[in-house]
């Protein structure tokens, strides 16, 4: 298999250019086909000599995957299953909100981190995506749209910090002013609480969003709800995002996800904001959607109401997520799972 021309930053595509015998400033070109244009043929970019393109075409893909499935609404949640060059499937799921649209991409095929209430994890870890695949991804979503998404999340399938060097090649490639220039701030990646990745990308100095999925007030809640816990325990990960704050000034936004009898109580509230209250950040309270596999239920009517509540006469920042969102954690993994059963 080739790699993919969208493996490539600005800098290597101008390499490769020169590589096959074409002009570095060739690649400004190419560079605009590919990010503003979103062509999926080298054959569209009419204004690059047919010889460089044939070059290019033995060297490189433009094409990382078919569309398997499409389903859902256009004006509100749909869902697109993409089958990559080698059989292997992932999910995107397009939110529209008004005239702007959030698409949430995946970072791996599968997952290896089984927290109880998802799907992606539930059919094991097959491979990372590379760089190239993720901006397939909001390629995908952009012919769909036929125009680039406003916002993207890290909220797919797999784990963004465990395959962190695709993942910020990605970015860095939709960032880019001259292509399909998603800024930084409109871009979130949302962990599982891997520490060390989320203390490289403070160093990083970009100014993307940082959401951690908490789902539980204390380690033995966390424990039962997501294993990456026992590596990554509550007090450190939180000492790692208040130290992700204060050295990039950018607030967390914590993920909870709430289930009847588990994690949703006035008194797991209090606990919650006790510990969140030493440094600034969000949270963002989720209401259970149902997955298969996994028997917890939704919080009983009322009780999400009152969990906020409680956060909120404790000072903490924090919002329930409307069913637009929630809309995404159902999509997750769900209709990947499908097509491999
Ligand atoms: S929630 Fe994220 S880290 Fe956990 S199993 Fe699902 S995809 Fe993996």
């Amino acid at each position: 298999m080739l790699p993919l021309i969208h493996d490539l930053s600005r800098t290597d595509l101008t390499a490769a250019c020169i590589a096959a015998g074409g002009p570095a400033w060739r690649a400004d070109q190419i560079w605009r086909w590919l990010y503003t244009q979103h062509v999926d043929s080298w054959e569209a970019m009419r204004n690059v000599p047919s010889a460089l393109r044939a070059a290019l075409a033995e060297r490189f893909d433009l094409a990382s995957f078919s569309v398997a499935d499409d389903q859902g609404d256009p004006a509100a949640a749909r869902k697109l299953l993409l089958r990559l060059r080698d059989g292997e499937c992932v999910e995107i799921v397009l939110l529209a909100d008004r005239d702007r649209h959030t698409l949430c991409v995946s970072s791996q095929v599968g997952c290896r981190f089984a927290c109880a209430f998802c799907a992606s994890g539930q059919a094991g870890f097959r491979r990372n995506l590379a760089a190239g695949e993720i901006v397939g991804e909001t390629l995908a979503a952009a012919r769909s749209l036929g125009g680039r998404p406003d916002n993207i999340v890290f909220m797919g399938i797999g784990e963004p910090m465990d395959n962190y060097d695709a993942v910020l090649a990605a970015i860095r490639i939709l960032n880019d002013p001259d292509g399909l220039n998603i800024g930084a701030r409109h871009i979130t990646i949302s962990t599982n609480g891997i520490i060390p990745g989320i203390e490289r990308l403070a160093g990083e100095g970009l100014q993307v969003e940082l959401a951690v999925s908490l789902h539980a007030p204390n380690d033995a809640v966390r424990n039962r709800l997501m294993p990456v816990n026992r590596r990554y325990p509550m007090p450190e990960l939180l000492t790692a995002c208040a130290r992700y704050t204060q050295r990039t000034k950018r607030i967390v936004t914590f993920e909870y996800t709430l289930v009847r009898g588990i994690n949703d109580s006035a008194e797991q509230a209090r606990e919650l904001a006790n510990r969140l209250k030493v440094f600034p950040s969000r949270v963002n309270l989720i209401p259970l959607s149902p997955v298969t596999g996994f028997d917890g239920q939704p919080s009983a009517p009322g009780v999400s109401e009152r969990f906020l509540a409680t956060l909120d006469q404790a000072g903490i920042n924090a919002t329930l997520r409307n069913s637009q969102g929630q809309r995404i954690q159902a999509a997750c993994g769900q209709l990947r799972l499908r097509h491999l059963a």
